[in-house]
């Protein structure tokens, strides 16, 4: 069968690893990338075999006298796609999605834009059914696809009352020379609750979310500390199976040395490409129940959480397979939970 064709607007932090994780996948295909600017990142793309776009059509002249020719612009390139993959900075997505819209292009929005500018707010193992053949889809964002796959999974298994939720946040990416927190906590809204718990409700509107964030100085990875409050009595062990079944949640456990999210990292490192880590990593270990209230701790590698929700969402949008069989393929092709 012929492989659909993808586009990634945007070939940034997300719009990268989600390109190398599509043409991991045997029914689809990156036919090209944009950039804005012919920086370092463009150049690599370029040595990937990927083919160049220019994402804003007047910085064509840019790419020729940096001596990197692209091969037409966004435009051009979303002539002959099935589908794009909008990775563009927070709320850029929204601007594109006009040019989307006159060219009759499905596109998949992330979670730095705001749920109103697609059909579906998407998480693989909560809602695959919901973007079957939906022509704009937004995959949440990374703290967003933490916690919904967390708390669908005991869900499934175990109905809930309520959830609370604190986020400590990376205060940004590795990459990020120009902004960030040296010495500080910063609590981030000042105001509360967070933004977090009505994101996680766009995916499951009937949980009962309450969600606070603070920003720590880190880059590596975000930490969640959870608690739910359950319907019937439920053991730790119970607990344990549930996400012990879910391949998309790895448990860890402080008595393999995994102290810290430094150690999670230096784990992934040896694990995969440039240290993605497409699974929560749950702190076995962590899971408490005290007055039938479920105390768990989790970590998540935010620069490739939601990478496989790219995928399922691409084939659900394009209606290439159900959801047990796509969520396979992806695991399969991306080695999770194996
Ligand atoms: P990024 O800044 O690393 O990459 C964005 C890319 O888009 C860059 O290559 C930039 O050159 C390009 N770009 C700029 N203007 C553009 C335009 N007008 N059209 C197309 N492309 C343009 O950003 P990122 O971290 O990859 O974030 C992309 C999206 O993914 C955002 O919505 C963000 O909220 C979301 N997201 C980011 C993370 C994360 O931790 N980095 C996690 C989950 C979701």
């Amino acid at each position: 069968m012929a492989k659909v064709k993808i586009a990634i607007n945007g070939y940034g932090t997300i719009g990268k690893r989600v390109a190398d994780a599509i043409n991991m996948q045997p029914d689809m295909e990156v036919v090209g990338v944009t950039k804005t600017k012919p920086d370092f990142d463009a150049k690599m793309a370029v040595k990937k075999g990927y083919k160049l776009y220019a994402a804003i059509p007047e910085r064509v002249k840019v790419f020729e006298e940096a001596g990197i020719p692209v091969e037409g612009t966004i435009e051009d390139l979303l002539q002959d796609v099935d589908l794009v993959v909008d990775a563009s900075p927070n709320k850029v997505g929204a601007q594109n999605k006009p040019l989307y819209e006159k060219l009759g292009v499905k596109a998949i929005f992330q979670g730095g834009e705001k749920k109103d500018v697609a059909e579906v707010s998407f998480n693989a193992i909560a809602n695959f059914e919901k973007a079957i053949g939906k022509q704009f889809v937004r995959v949440v964002s990374c703290n967003t696809t933490g916690l919904t796959r967390l708390i669908y999974t005991i869900k499934k298994n175990y109905p809930i009352k309520k959830v609370r939720a604190t986020m400590i946040r990376r205060v940004v990416d590795p990459k990020e020379d120009k902004k960030g927190l040296v010495n500080g906590i910063e609590p981030n809204p000042i105001k509360l609750p967070s933004h977090h718990g009505p994101d996680v409700q766009s995916v499951l509107p009937d949980v009962n979310i309450v969600t606070t964030a603070f920003k720590v100085p880190t880059t590596l990875m975000h930490v969640h500390s959870v608690s739910i409050e359950l319907q019937d009595p439920v053991s730790e062990d119970d607990v344990l199976k549930a996400l012990s079944e879910e391949p998309r949640i790895m448990l860890i456990n402080s008595a393999d040395g995994f102290t810290s999210t430094t150690r999670i990292v230096e784990f992934s490192r040896e694990l995969r490409l440039r240290y993605d880590l497409y699974e929560n990593a749950v702190w076995a270990d962590s899971i408490g129940i005290v007055d039938g209230e479920l105390y768990v701790t989790q970590a998540i590698n935010q620069e490739s959480i939601v990478v496989p929700e790219n995928i399922d969402a691409i084939r659900a949008m394009l209606e290439l397979k159900d959801k047990e069989e796509s969520i396979k393929e992806t695991n399969k092709n991306l080695k999770i939970g194996i």
